[in-house]
């Protein structure tokens, strides 16, 4: 699915891009988002979170549409109900711990003061004259995000004060909580700032958002950086950065530590080719003619195209055992997780489960302490 309406061109969730490589919004613009299976899940997750939140916290918000709308869907099920009861639950003890205030759920939140036409949609919304918070849901089990650092929450903050302000007379040192909940990975990261502190921060902010939002500012090539930029397989400044890479001079034999000052920038080199390999097949299999180069199918396995109709076949035929085309084979472990739910799987079988050691890789011993430096 396309959805080119949803975002502004600088929204809180593509921050962490366009902050550290300003020239990135208006390359990216108009490159429509196809939605993933992942993204759609999140979606339904998101949903069920307002629905439950909504009955939980008996908020009486009008418009959280009905739990038997989102149970259709078929992105739901008892393991996705298991993490948003856990998640309401936190919740709740969160908003317990601020006492008398208001709440907000997937509201949508004007941050045009800071960075032009832009707004955010922040999960929950809490606020009373002592603190502001914001929560962001991640249903997303891929990719660890923490709130340390983080300029989506932060944005989602002032938005949140912005909103409030008019009503809550805020003090400049009132408490602003910002939360990231991403109950798949048992990951709970908060940042606490004061507004004053939020709002030296917005400054900052609010210059690079300029910079961005008129297509101006310094390119910022990095792993982190380029991941998910519209223009990663074909940004001048990337491909720069990385065949400048591949011709930098190396000592005759290398060390360990020669091959560990160059790593950072090995990764900046390897995920750029393979973005433009991938895209120039993808130009290819699309019918784009690429000089000097044919678009070849490699050898393939012959499959059915419907099961069900092979299936069926099969039963009909009276003279095939179900044995012969059948096999009973135990359920993969998440999806015996995901049918049973969290609670009844552990109890039957957290006993069985192992958790054997995964691939080695190499992390940057930076990797953990945040998503995104100061800007
Ligand atoms: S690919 Fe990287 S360097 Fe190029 S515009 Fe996107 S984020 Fe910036």
């Amino acid at each position: 699915m396309v959805d080119t309406l949803k975002h502004a061109l600088l929204s809180p969730s593509s921050a962490y891009r366009w902050l550290v490589c300003p020239p990135s919004a208006r390359l990216s613009e108009g490159i429509p988002d196809e939605e993933s299976e992942y993204a759609a899940e999140g979606s339904v997750a998101h949903r069920l979170l307002s629905v439950e939140l909504n009955k939980r916290l008996d908020l009486g918000i009008e418009g959280v549409e009905s739990k038997v709308a989102v149970t259709k869907s078929r992105y739901y099920n008892a393991e996705m109900q298991d993490y948003i009861d856990k998640t309401v639950n936190l919740i709740e003890e969160i908003k317990n711990s601020i006492g008398e205030c208001h709440i907000l759920l997937d509201k949508r939140l004007d941050i045009s003061r800071w960075v032009p036409e832009s707004f955010g949609t922040a999960d929950v919304v809490i606020a009373s004259p002592s603190t502001i918070c914001v929560i962001d849901f991640k249903y997303g089990q891929g990719i660890r995000v923490t709130a340390e650092k983080n300029p989506q929450t932060r944005l989602y903050a002032l938005g949140a004060w912005y909103e409030f302000n008019d009503r809550i007379l805020f003090d400049i040192d009132v408490k602003v909580q910002m939360i990231v909940i991403q109950p798949r990975l048992d990951l709970i990261s908060e940042e606490y700032a004061s507004l004053g502190g939020l709002m030296v921060w917005a400054g900052i902010a609010k210059e690079k958002a300029e910079q961005a939002f008129a297509g101006v500012g310094e390119f910022n090539p990095s792993a982190e950086t380029c991941q998910f930029c519209a223009v990663k397989a074909t940004c001048p400044s990337r491909s720069e950065t990385a065949i400048t890479i591949a011709n930098g001079e190396m000592p005759e034999l290398l060390t360990v530590a020669d091959v560990a000052s160059v790593l950072p920038k090995l990764e900046v080199a390897q995920k750029w080719i393979k973005d433009v390999l991938d895209w120039v097949l993808e130009q290819a299999v699309a019918g784009v003619e690429i000089p000097g180069y044919a678009l070849t199918y490699g050898r393939s396995n012959r499959a059915f195209s419907d099961s069900e109709a092979v299936t069926d076949a099969l039963r009909r035929a009276k003279d095939i055992k179900k044995a012969d085309y059948t096999e009973e084979r135990l359920l993969s472990l998440a999806s015996l997780e995901k049918n049973l739910g969290k609670k009844r799987f552990t109890e039957l079988l957290g006993e069985y489960v192992v958790k054997p050691q995964g691939r080695p890789k190499l992390t940057p011993v930076s990797a953990e302490v945040a998503e995104v430096e100061d800007v």
